[in-house]
């Protein structure tokens, strides 16, 4: 894909499933990735991974909820590989609770990680990469922040993201930062093994046109692809990569 040969790519929630399967496919086409996680064991095999195969990459810790933390990463990665061309808010956490089952407590930890950790990292990114001459942010929504989903607080956080990408596009745009959002439908990763019994994925592998969950790598290839040249002309918007789900 045009344009990932030589840049320098950082990935949030980089030690699993879909921050993994990114990162790798970023590093074979050719870019320059600093994975990060608090999972630190996670990410140091996710870079081990990228080597063996021949790529480059770096892991450092960051919890995306710790702004300061996330900007000097950011800052740090410039210093080290000397410019930065795309930024990926991947990290999330997620539920299985209906909404009145869902406790304050976890209500704050989803929108700390998934909408703070997103905003933070866009805020962070998107001076550095202006000055870079422009770049890409791609951030993680979900199909639940699309259409209404049972596991309403985690859709509410995804809902918010997938808005808020659309709504900086014309700030970030006038820059050269494009912003787009990925809207992955049911994929076969640590998370959704955490969450939902095999009963209950097999109930939402039924629900897409292909009757399967989605791999990691399906996402990963439409992640390089926004990252990419190839969509220069493509910011402010949403993707569903959920195989037809309904
Ligand atoms: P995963 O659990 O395999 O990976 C999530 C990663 O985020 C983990 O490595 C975890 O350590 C990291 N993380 C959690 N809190 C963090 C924090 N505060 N700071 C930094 N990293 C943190 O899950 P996944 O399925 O690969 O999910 C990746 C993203 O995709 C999430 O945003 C998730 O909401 C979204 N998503 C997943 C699915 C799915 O079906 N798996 C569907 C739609 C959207």
């Amino acid at each position: 894909m045009r344009g990932l040969e030589d840049s320098v790519a950082v990935i949030t929630g980089g030690a699993s499933g879909i921050g993994r399967a990114s990162a790798k496919r970023l590093a074979a086409e050719g870019a320059t990735v600093v994975v990060t996680d608090i999972d630190e064991k996670g990410g140091e095999e996710t870079v081990a991974a990228i080597e063996t195969d021949g790529g480059s990459a770096d892991f450092h810790s960051l919890d995306v909820r710790d702004y300061e933390q996330f900007g000097t990463l950011l800052e740090a990665t410039v210093d080290r590989y000397g410019g930065l061309n795309v930024v990926f808010n991947n990290a999330g956490i997620g539920e299985d609770a209906s909404f009145s089952d869902t406790t304050p407590e976890h209500r704050d930890e989803m929108i700390d990680v998934n909408m703070k950790g997103v905003w933070n990292g866009c805020h962070a990114a998107y001076p550095l990469l202006a000055a870079d001459g422009g770049g890409s942010i791609i951030n993680t929504s979900s199909m639940a922040g699309w259409m209404p989903a049972p596991i309403s607080t985690y859709a509410m956080t995804k809902a918010a993201v997938l808005h808020f990408t659309r709504s900086i596009a014309h700030e970030l745009g006038r820059d050269g930062v494009r912003v787009n959002a990925i809207c992955p439908g049911t994929i076969d990763t640590a998370m959704t093994q955490q969450w939902y019994s095999k009963e209950e994925l097999s109930a939402m592998a039924s629900r897409s046109a292909l009757s399967r969950l989605g791999e990691p790598d399906e996402i990963a290839s439409v992640v390089a692809f926004l990252a990419s040249d190839d969509a220069s002309y493509i910011t402010g918007r949403g993707f569903k990569i959920d195989g037809g789900f309904v």
